[in-house]
């Protein structure tokens, strides 16, 4: 086994996403204490090979392409096939991916194809005595949980997205390109990638937003959600929901923030008629303030909340939003 550091980068309509340069700097940084190299992977259609190249630009040493049009569109099979052989072909000290789609599904498939230790969803990441140590949120937040690999396994991570601050782009830097051979036909697949429907959402994606407002069950219906798209397009945020609300069929599946929705980390999070329970936490929990709205002064989003207005969200958000244009006309 090598002192590399090896990182599973990703690419959306042809741009590597923020998440890969995360993973370039703590890669980088732990690649450095260990005195190895940075090596980027990237699957991927045609153009991969191209966009490959900016994997260098934030810090990789070396970087591996693997290009066809069987890895145009994910497919779990085929990542795991290729993604376990160009680990096990490079045998890095490290590998870490994103806490994406993908990366929850392939990197325990792949982890445990190479025998390799794993810890998901970190969001700090150090060595210690040369091992990788992890710190993970557990308990929808409410407990860290400090997890250290086994040594001589190849340690694997997952980030959590936007806990790693974003590598620096140097235009011009040198690196190694390289083709990752391998071969995978369609007939061995079990399963075939058929299309990718984009989801058309207006505004800023909750998942980039600096600023989130988020509403839940205590709105009460769909049609005070408008209320919150007031206030939204104030402070230029993206709008969430609860999966009550979304179980409710009032806004569309890809508003949900929790467990089983989306993991948002903005500057500011707004939760309007959201108890704060465990699984809702799990996804507005990595947000930097929260600020809760709600009738219930022992509701549990008070714990996490570091402004909490207890009332009626009927009287508190159109008097918020109001003063909030305001401030922000001046
Ligand atoms: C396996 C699993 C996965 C899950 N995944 C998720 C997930 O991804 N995301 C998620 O959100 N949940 C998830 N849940 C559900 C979760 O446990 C909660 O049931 C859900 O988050 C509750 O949504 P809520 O806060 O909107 O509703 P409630 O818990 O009913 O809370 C409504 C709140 O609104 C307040 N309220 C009422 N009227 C007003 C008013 N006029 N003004 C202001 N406040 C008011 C009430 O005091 C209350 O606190 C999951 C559950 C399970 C079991």
């Amino acid at each position: 086994m090598s002192n590399d550091v090896l990182i599973l980068a990703e690419s959306n309509n042809d741009r590597l996403t923020i998440v890969s340069s995360e993973l370039c700097q703590i890669g980088r940084k732990l690649a450095d204490e260990k005195g190895g190299s940075l090596i980027g992977l990237l699957l991927g259609g045609a153009g991969t090979k191209e966009l490959a190249k900016g994997i260098i630009a934030l810090g990789a040493d070396k970087v591996l392409a693997a290009e066809a049009d069987i890895l145009a569109g994910y497919n779990n099979a085929a990542y795991t096939q290729v993604v376990s052989g160009a680990v096990a072909e490079t045998g890095p000290a490290i590998f870490l991916l994103g806490c994406t789609s993908i990366g929850r599904d392939v990197a325990p498939r792949v982890a445990f194809r190479l025998g390799a230790s794993y810890a998901n969803d970190c969001t700090e990441l150090s060595l210690e005595e040369g091992v990788l140590a992890a710190v993970r949120p557990v308990y929808g937040g409410n407990a860290l949980s400090h997890v250290r690999s086994k040594p001589g396994l190849i340690a694997m991570a997952s980030i959590r997205m936007k806990a790693f601050p974003p590598a620096d782009i140097e235009e011009g830097r040198s690196g190694e390109l390289v083709e990752v051979a391998f071969s995978v036909e369609s007939g061995e697949l079990k399963m075939k990638f058929v299309e990718t429907r984009q989801v058309e959402a207006e505004g800023v994606r909750l998942e980039d937003a600096e600023y989130v407002v988020s509403g839940g069950r205590g709105l009460g219906g769909p049609e005070n959600f408008e209320q919150l798209n007031k206030l939204a397009k104030v402070l230029k945020a993206a709008v969430g929901a609860s999966r009550a609300a979304v179980d409710a069929g009032w806004v569309p599946t890809h508003m949900q923030v929790g467990q089983t929705g989306k993991i948002v980390s903005p500057m500011l999070y707004i939760a309007v008629g959201i108890s704060g329970a465990m699984q809702h936490m799990v996804g507005a929990g990595p947000s930097k303030n929260i600020v809760a709205i709600n009738t219930d002064p022992d509701a549990p989003i008070f714990q996490r909340a570091r402004y909490g207005i207890v009332g009626d969200y009927k009287k508190v958000v159109p008097a918020l939003t109001e003063k909030l244009q305001k401030l922000l006309e001046n």
